[in-house]
């Protein structure tokens, strides 16, 4: 497995470990390097609209909570638990499954993805996913993957307590809690993204995709030493857009200090030409140290790290709208 060590001008050292898990994979021959922050040429002028805020306590509160079910690796007890206790924070939402076997190097696995939808007055989708899975190679080791995982499925149930109860003057704004994001056994286009693979096969098969503005992914986006990395798999101009919100509400100091690929959720979908981002954090804890191992806890987490992605992508929502 390949992680990279260093960044930036410093000469790029790979490091290997001695592991199954796998991370979010990167390509080897593709480094992560430091970049100018982007002027947008496609950003909107500045408005008055109100800044959004999400309630970054609560949504902190979520993740401990998620979290606490401990290791939530597909087909597991504490995976069951955890669908039922996103579906009982969604009651009322209009809310859908895309529930499958998947047939994995590992034998066979239910695999769940929970869509709720927010309708707006505008023709079209926005679409925010975020993975509830933890990895099955980790099972055994207390591993409860706070950020990995908790921090996603947290900020996803925070969005979902601010769209509630209103018709959106805007787009629909659809949130899908994927499942199976995490690889059985070693990263590969085969066992990986599961939950994501499967939806974007469907959405291209029944229309929706056509219908889908732009795709956010959030993953690991509660490290307290939050860096948002501009990950080049993805569409440039929605990258753009998401950094111009950042700027407006003063966080970008947090986003894309590094750039390269890296393959998550987004991908399905990046390949099937939706506009699409992923909203990713992977250098969590020196060197990325914490990630895929029984440190990934609660106590490396901020709930401003939270309120930062959370109150970006609201802002890029808005962003969305007015384009
Ligand atoms: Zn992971």
């Amino acid at each position: 497995m390949w992680l990279l060590c260093l960044f930036g001008t410093v000469a790029l050292v790979s490091c290997s470990r001695g592991t199954d898990a796998q991370p979010k994979a990167f390509f080897e021959s593709q480094p992560l390097t430091r970049t100018t922050p982007p002027t947008p040429p496609e950003a909107p002028a500045p408005d008055s609209a109100p800044l959004p805020h999400i309630d970054a306590k609560r949504a902190f509160q979520y993740t401990r909570e998620v979290t606490a079910f401990g290791p939530r690796y597909m087909g597991s007890e504490n995976h069951k638990k955890l669908e039922h206790y996103i579906l009982d924070h969604l009651k009322g939402d209009q809310v859908e499954d895309d529930a499958f076997i998947a047939d994995t190097v590992e034998g066979k696995f239910p695999v769940r993805n929970i869509i709720a939808k927010f309708p707006g007055t505008k023709d079209g989708i926005i679409a925010i996913l975020g993975h509830y899975d933890t990895n099955y190679p980790l099972r055994n080791i207390g591993y409860v993957g706070a950020n990995d995982g908790g921090s996603s499925t947290a900020i996803l149930l925070e969005y979902a307590n601010q769209l509630r109860g209103k018709k959106r003057d805007g787009y629909s704004v659809w949130l899908i809690w994927t499942d199976g994001e995490e690889a059985v056994r070693k990263w590969s286009d085969t066992d990986s993204l599961y939950g994501a693979r499967h939806l974007a096969e469907k959405w291209e098969k029944d229309g929706t995709l056509k219908k889908i503005k732009a795709l956010m992914v959030m993953d690991m986006i509660g490290d307290a030493d939050l860096d948002i990395d501009r990950n080049t798999i993805g569409t440039p101009w929605l990258l753009d857009l998401i950094y111009a919100a950042a700027e407006r509400l003063g966080y970008q100091s947090h986003f894309y200090a590094r750039e390269g690929p890296i393959e998550d959720d987004h991908l399905p979908f990046v390949k099937r030409g939706v506009p699409s981002a992923d909203v990713i954090d992977l250098d969590y804890g020196y060197n990325n140290v914490f990630h895929h191992t029984a440190q990934d806890t609660m106590d490396k987490l901020s709930p401003k790290s939270l309120e930062i992605v959370g109150d970006t992508i609201l802002e890029t929502i808005h962003m969305l709208d007015q384009r």
